[in-house]
């Protein structure tokens, strides 16, 4: 590790300075060279896997987060804990009753209804699209089993999830409420392998709990192939997911202390828990470890003048609980800047901000340090990642650093999301890049806000 000359310096001068520029390149050009964050990763994965929020296996992930932040060195890493109801997986699976008997791949979403325990038969109602389905008259649905298609394709920025992801959110409850027995949707996916893509999805008012699902993207081009034959298609589904009432997540806390409180601090955050089909590597694992290892890398540089306060938080999945009961719990704390990785670990390309304008200069000189490795400067109208967007959303400045994600909807929420899909090279770009906004943006006491706050939540 190279010596911490340059904040000495800025200890010693009355005024805190920015961070030399040479010394930000030089901690960005270490961070290329990143074991931290693949340690994280892989000790996560391995020693504790899928992490479901609200079960006994993200209790366990929470204790080995603290475990992990208290090696490394952080102040006091402690779980804050709060209450969330817990919808847990049953048996899962389909088959083609009539034209052509065959069994399908499908997995069951978020808060799924179930199926009798001997499964539900009935004639499939297709539709290409969601607002398809919503015009349907009730008489189209009713009493069936209805499938909802979408032509979602990968994009850099993950846009395609925005548009598309409404048909996982908002299919289950206007099948529901026009009547259907249960619903099979195209998996929110791009990828063509036969993993069935699971996500969140909530019963809106009116709506009861049914039977819903995704097929993976091969079995939902099968699907519609029978049905162009246009015979009547008749599914069985079985489908068992239980409800298990409330139980305790947690979010897990820990600093690097800074010389100056009266700066406010720089949250650093990700999320520790997963869905239960993979080991949860890429989303979010590597998010908790590139953000972990920036932060190491400030406090083994010397003391930063903000403080920098790492958050991996809890439930995201299935709700974004956590980063509800953090902003409740934290609200009237000063937080300088919010940012957040939980994008998967490919190479950042891009970064946004949501500063106030007089503080743009400060962006402007961190994006002569991503410049170097690939990030351009986009806009100043940035949200934040989903847990951190809460607190974001009461006027506190973000900072998003864009990952690629043209294989990230190949691989989310499926029994795909495993370690070996991590490519370390763009792991550690990961790190460079949050390594160098924290030493820019830690070390420099301009006022990133205010900014105006926005009404998500
Ligand atoms: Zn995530």
């Amino acid at each position: 590790m190279r010596p911490p000359a340059f904040l000495l310096a800025v200890t010693v001068s009355a005024t805190p300075l920015p961070a030399l520029a040479a010394d930000v390149a030089a901690m960005r050009d270490a961070a290329l060279k990143d074991e931290i964050a693949w340690d994280i990763t892989e000790g996560l994965t391995t020693e504790v896997g899928q992490r479901l929020a609200g079960t006994e296996a993200e209790a366990r992930a929470r204790a080995w987060a603290v475990e992990r932040l208290k090696a490394l060195g952080f102040t006091n890493p402690r779980i804050e804990p709060f209450d969330m109801p817990v919808w847990v997986r049953g048996e899962e699976k389909a088959e083609i009753v009539s034209p052509f008997p065959q069994k399908l791949v499908l997995t069951a979403l978020g808060n799924s209804g179930a199926t009798p325990a001997g499964g539900l038969t009935g004639e499939v109602a297709a539709f290409r699209t969601l607002a398809e389905l919503e015009a349907a008259g009730d008489a189209q649905v009713r009493g069936k089993i209805v499938f909802v298609d979408h032509a979602m394709g990968p994009t850099q920025d993950g846009s395609s999830y925005g548009v598309y992801g409404v048909v996982r959110r908002q299919a289950p409850s206007a099948a529901s409420r026009k009547g259907a027995a249960a619903i099979v949707i195209r998996s929110i996916g791009t990828d063509l392998h036969r993993n069935p893509h699971t996500g969140s999805q909530s019963w809106s008012e009116g709506a009861q709990p049914i039977p819903a699902a995704a097929l993976s993207l091969p079995d939902a081009e099968q699907l519609k192939r029978i049905l162009s034959r246009g015979k009547p298609v008749t599914m069985k589904l079985t489908l068992t997911p239980r409800n298990i009432g409330t139980r305790q997540s947690g979010n897990v806390i820990a600093e690097v202390p800074g010389r100056d409180p009266s700066a406010g601090m720089v949250l650093v955050g990700c999320h520790l828990d997963s869905w239960d089909l993979g080991t949860g590597a890429i989303d979010d694992a590597t998010g908790c470890g590139i953000v972990t290892a920036a932060a190491k890398r400030m406090m083994d540089a010397g003391q930063p003048l903000r403080t920098i306060r790492v958050v991996w938080f809890g439930a995201e999945e299935v709700g974004l609980f956590g980063g509800k009961a953090y902003r409740d719990a934290h609200r009237n704390e000063k937080h300088a800047l919010l940012a957040e990785s939980d994008f998967g670990a490919d190479r950042i390309y891009q970064f946004d901000s949501y500063v106030n304008r007089a503080a743009l200069p400060v962006i402007d000189r961190l994006a002569a340090f991503l410049n170097p490795i690939g990030v351009a400067q986009g806009g100043n109208s940035a949200r934040g990642g989903s847990d951190v967007a809460p607190l974001a959303a009461t006027g506190v400045p973000v900072i998003a650093l864009r990952q690629d994600g043209m294989r990230y909807f190949d691989l989310h929420h499926t029994p795909d999301d495993t370690l070996d899909k991590v490519d370390r090279d763009q792991l550690a770009q990961n790190v460079a890049a949050w390594t160098a906004m924290l030493a820019t943006v830690a070390n420099d006491a301009t006022e990133l806000g205010p900014v105006a706050p926005t009404e998500d939540e």
